[in-house]
């Protein structure tokens, strides 16, 4: 089978690999039909992912049809379309145990730790695949389910319900994907960014509010949209310790920020900054088993996977892919990878 195979940053290539075989009664084989590439395979290809390992076959974002069940699987059958969760978890540690497997203690994510799921067939654990109803949500689409489980999860750690108000900064993938899932939960969301293309797409996704913060004062924005109180909940996709220390200062009183970075920047917050304001500061990764509430979200049609997707391109032209979403962080939002023409 095919795959696509770092070898060490910026050496790329599709490869020839042997195909994975069900060796647990618990195991399910898939065909993979659809890929997204995100930011982490970027960051793999070119050396700034701290977490990967190489060799590497790259792809967290994927999904395809189910050839084969191990004996003991039972809500998975041959012939379902079915999303993978990339989370790989011990189920033993107090991270586990206490019902946060998105970050174990030996956490594995498929793509970044291990193999990954650019490549034709692979195998996974029954309580990884999620099947869809490919009536209700189109199969090129199953390949993103991942990434809005990311908006999901930081839905989630905000504890965001209806009424709520957001500043999501940053119009990137995370950012709508955190946007869509906000605007579903019924909340009011504000978006940032230095690229008017972007928060255009924003609001054609659904973004009440857009902020071009390369032309505004962010600060005055928020003052102005909330009365001089500042944001209940701040979303911080752009995550250098620059923007950290800006959504500290643009929290309301009792407001709750959530980070998702992942870099070594440091930030400068005196404590009486979150004291004073009794701040919930809480690190959102990975996602928390979303998949059922992104599933339940797009078979509703209150998420825009159509619109999140940009382009589409052949397993075998993978390389052109990323350099895609490289040089082009206008135009592109999320490249898909077709393992079927
Ligand atoms: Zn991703
Ligand atoms: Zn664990």
């Amino acid at each position: 089978m095919k795959g696509v195979f770092v070898q060490k940053p910026f050496d790329l290539q599709i490869v020839d690999r042997e195909e994975p075989e069900i060796q647990n009664p618990n195991e399910v084989k898939l065909k993979v039909l659809w890929g997204s590439i995100c930011g982490s395979d970027i960051g793999i290809y070119t050396g700034k992912n701290r977490l990967a390992t190489y060799p590497r076959i790259i792809g967290h974002e994927f999904g395809g049809i189910v050839v084969a069940v191990g004996s003991g699987v039972r809500g998975v059958r041959v012939g379902d379309h079915a999303a993978v969760d990339p989370v790989r978890s011990c189920g033993r540690c107090y991270a586990c145990t206490s019902g946060h497997p998105n970050v174990c203690s030996s956490l594995e994510v498929v793509g970044v730790h291990r193999d990954g799921g650019f490549c034709e067939y692979v195998v996974a654990p029954e309580d990884t695949i999620y099947p869809v109803d490919t009536e209700k949500i189109p199969v090129e689409f199953l390949c993103l389910i991942e990434p809005y489980s990311i908006g999901a999860e930081v839905n989630s750690r905000a504890n965001v319900t209806g009424g709520d108000r957001l500043l999501v900064m940053g119009s990137g993938p995370i950012g709508l994907s955190v946007m869509q899932i906000a605007k579903a939960r019924g909340a009011v969301v504000m978006m940032t960014d230095l690229i008017d293309a972007r928060l255009d797409r924003a609001v054609d996704m659904g973004a009440d509010v857009t902020v071009n913060t390369g032309r505004t004062d962010l600060a005055e924005a928020v003052w102005n949209a909330t009365d001089g109180e500042g944001m209940p909940v701040i979303v911080d996709t752009i995550c250098t310790g620059w923007s950290f220390e800006q959504a500290i200062a643009l929290a309301c009183p009792a407001g709750r920020v959530v980070t998702l970075g992942t870099g070594g920047q440091t930030s400068s917050i005196a404590q009486v900054d979150i004291t004073k304001k009794e701040l919930t500061i809480v690190g959102s990764r990975l996602s928390n088993r979303r998949f059922p509430e992104v599933i339940r979200l797009m078979e509703q049609g209150k998420l825009n996977p159509e619109k999140m997707r940009t382009s589409v391109y052949p397993l075998t032209r993978a390389k052109e892919a990323l350099t895609r979403v490289m040089e082009h962080p206008d135009t592109e939002c999320k490249v898909a990878i077709c393992f079927s023409y």
